[in-house]
């Protein structure tokens, strides 16, 4: 492949930075375009990896001996590395958690059951992911709290005016995808804080979707939490950060009791750990932990800024080139997007495109995305879905095009 130069990014460059991306598929060069699921990892995180259980594997926090020593420095560098990323004030305002749900539901159990009483109410949007519905609803359920949504309009963004009209001295929490996965929309978050802050309400973001593509500022946005997962922003599964103000994170009692989160056990009661070992019950994710530090890395090294530019002129050459096909009809057209394009084609079951186009080469998701509830509200089962990361190239959604363009014109009914 020739240069590739975009958004002053050197993509082929990247793209060499990442092993998985050199192989066939079904015979056909891969073109990953499922990055909304997860990212690919760069080999800087890789070798993170392999060098942390070749060279220093040992746990932390405890141990007084060199490889533990070593161990517990890169785990908590990669906190005050969080701390910068995301811009919180303090790095005892991070909690390492398996991931976004692993976060969200550490709120749920926590500030949920601490401060939402029955009768309280829970605001969340149409387009939250199920792991942003269901431990709400859990919630509801054992208090009695009650949870509203915000409705969307046809191109996929929220009723600004209709979520005016759900807040009220009753509301405890607004939950809200920063990004959404299934449709792309960016919601006007800053806006939604600042509302919801005017009757005392808190305000999580899932920001799942924004870590890799959306510079996070949690002192700007003025949220109370925050969180995501560090495989959708080309670190490894499972772990992730939740972000909660100091204040609050005070005042919340522990997530899981064990190992860590203590000061002092007796058999009379126990006294817990200052944040954020207070939530980090048991041994952690410590070889993922430190090699997300390493994507964090590779993201600020290239700039967000520039990721954003170059994805977004993918976005917007998917969205041109996709609607040239026959019965192709694109889900979420919303104005602020990430690089999600979904779509349906009239007449092909989204599973066959997705079949159909990774005998092409091309990865693409299909299904309703943990977003069961916004599917219904298109009244749609799913879509196909082409997500797009900074090693993407137009030359690769021109494949997928011509694929598309291809599987009409023979299966379409
Ligand atoms: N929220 C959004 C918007 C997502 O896209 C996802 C994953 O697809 C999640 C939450 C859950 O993330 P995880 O499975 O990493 O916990």
């Amino acid at each position: 492949m020739s240069t590739i130069v975009s958004s002053g990014l050197d993509i082929q460059k990247i793209r060499d930075m990442f092993p998985v991306l050199h192989q066939e598929v079904n015979g056909k060069p891969l073109i990953y375009f499922d990055n909304a699921a997860t990212s690919q990892k760069p080999k800087s995180v890789i070798d993170a990896l392999t060098g942390y259980y070749e060279g220093y594997n040992s746990n932390i926090h405890r141990g007084i001996h060199t490889l533990a020593e070593k161990a517990t420095t890169a785990f908590e560098e990669t906190r005050k590395r969080a701390q910068q990323f995301i811009n919180s004030r303090e790095a005892e305002e991070i909690i390492f958690t398996k991931g976004t749900t692993d976060s969200i539901n550490l709120v749920a159990s926590t500030f949920g059951r601490k401060f939402i009483n029955e009768g309280d109410e829970i605001i969340i949007t149409t387009m939250e992911h199920h792991s942003n519905i269901v431990p709400w609803q859990l919630l509801c359920e054992e208090k009695g709290a009650i949870l509203k949504v915000i409705p969307i309009n046809e191109a996929g963004e929220i009723i600004f005016e209709e979520y005016e009209k759900l807040l009220s001295e009753k509301t405890k929490l607004v939950s809200v995808v920063y990004a959404s996965n299934s449709l792309g929309t960016v919601n006007p978050v800053e806006k939604i804080i600042a509302k919801a802050h005017e009757v005392g309400a808190k305000v999580l973001l899932d920001g799942a979707q924004a870590a890799a593509h959306i510079v996070l500022d949690v002192q700007k946005l003025n949220c109370d939490f925050l969180a995501l997962s560090a495989h959708k922003a080309y670190g490894p599964t499972g772990t992730g950060i939740l972000y909660g103000k100091r204040e609050i994170l005070e005042k919340i009692p522990p997530y899981q009791g064990g190992g860590e989160m203590i000061k002092d056990v007796s058999f009379n009661g126990t006294t817990y750990n200052d944040i954020p070992y207070k939530f980090e019950a048991g041994t952690p994710n410590i070889a993922d932990v430190i090699a997300f530090k390493y994507a964090m890395d590779f993201i600020d090294e290239l700039g967000k800024t520039n990721i954003a530019q170059h994805e977004n002129d993918l976005l917007a050459y998917s969205t041109s080139q996709l609607q040239t096909v026959d019965g192709l009809k694109l889900v979420g057209t919303a104005q602020d997007k990430v690089s999600v394009s979904s779509f349906i084609v009239d007449g092909i079951h989204h599973f066959d495109l997705g079949m159909l186009l990774d005998a092409k080469g091309v990865a693409v998701r299909t299904g309703h995305h943990c977003t069961q509830p916004l599917m219904d509200n298109f009244c749609i089962e799913g879509t196909a879905r082409a997500s797009f990361a900074v090693y993407n190239t137009k030359a690769e959604i021109d494949v997928m095009v011509e694929g598309l363009h291809d599987i009409v014109k023979k299966y379409r009914k």
